[in-house]
């Protein structure tokens, strides 16, 4: 397994590895590598000859008073985990290599980003846009996987690839979970260990709201406000939004008649968990 900092080298790689004819599949992270993680990299090993996992904790995303700074970071832990997983390359490069003194573009979507997520991180989709089309042109890839866990994250990437043509296939994966439900984080070093039962009542609340709308419930107001008591009955949950969306277009929706997105974000202490379920009526 090669580990490439500069981005120049990355280039020159992709560039050769494209001459060779061989596919390449691109498995954008921020490290601190969990399952979740490892599962995209097996999707991407499906589908490409060589498997490149970018681990780059990338700025832009992050607002003001986020964590940026305390995001955990083990890149020797990571670089195990890849080797182990049979990624081909890391790429890791500096921030200062990314966004060098005189940076000054923007990549920003006019609609997706304004709502869930979008709401309380109003800059994070752009700077999740500007990293993803940098580390596309930087690795060239012929696909790339992205988590579902992140649904926002993946219609947003969807939506820029099709805008700006990239000629990339870009694939969904499953949210990969603890044994307890809990959907699988780098974020979840933070969490209290005696937050645990509380932030589980998110998977369960949405498994119910799931379990309700196969039982005929189609009121989306109703299946909010009952999955907000189940979340708020934990005292500890700070509720940033729970919301029924298209999972196509993101548009809000307020009554089930099709597959619906239901996602949430709920801060427990430290971290602010997201998880989200596809109800289908
Ligand atoms: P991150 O390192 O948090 O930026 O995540 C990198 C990629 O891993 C993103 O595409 C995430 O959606 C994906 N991911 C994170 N957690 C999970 C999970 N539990 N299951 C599946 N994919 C995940």
């Amino acid at each position: 397994m090669e580990i490439i900092k500069s981005v120049e080298k990355m280039q020159e790689r992709a560039d050769n590895l494209r001459s060779a004819g061989g596919t390449i599949g691109l498995v954008p992270t921020m490290g601190y590598l969990h399952e979740g993680h490892l599962s995209l990299m097996d999707a991407a090993k499906k589908r490409c000859d060589t498997v490149i996992v970018s681990i780059f904790v990338n700025p832009t995303q992050f607002g003001p008073g986020e964590d940026f700074d305390s995001y955990p970071r083990d890149l020797e832990r990571d670089t195990a985990l890849c080797r182990e997983r049979g990624v081909d390359i890391i790429f890791a490069p500096e921030a200062s290599d990314l966004y060098g003194g005189n940076f000054q573009t923007a990549v920003t979507l006019s609609r997706l980003p304004r709502n869930l997520c979008g709401i309380s991180r109003p800059t994070h989709f752009d700077g999740v846009a500007l990293v993803v089309t940098k580390l596309f042109n930087i690795t060239k890839p012929h696909a790339a996987v992205f988590g579902n866990k992140d649904f926002q994250q993946v219609a947003v990437i969807r939506q820029l690839t099709a805008d700006l043509n990239f000629d990339i296939e870009i694939i969904g994966a499953p949210i990969v979970r603890e044994k307890d439900g809990l959907a699988m984080s780098s974020r979840n070093t933070y969490l209290d260990p005696a937050l645990r039962p509380a932030a589980l009542s998110l998977n369960k609340a949405l498994a119910e709201a799931a379990e309700r709308v196969k039982n005929g419930e189609r009121d989306g107001e109703k299946l909010i406000k009952e999955v907000r008591d189940r979340i708020s009955a934990h005292g500890a949950a700070d509720i940033d939004y729970i919301a029924l969306h298209d999972p196509k277009t993101l548009e809000p929706v307020e009554r089930i008649q099709g597959p619906t997105l239901m996602a949430l974000a709920v801060k427990f202490g430290k971290p602010r968990l997201l998880d989200n379920i596809i109800l289908s009526p």
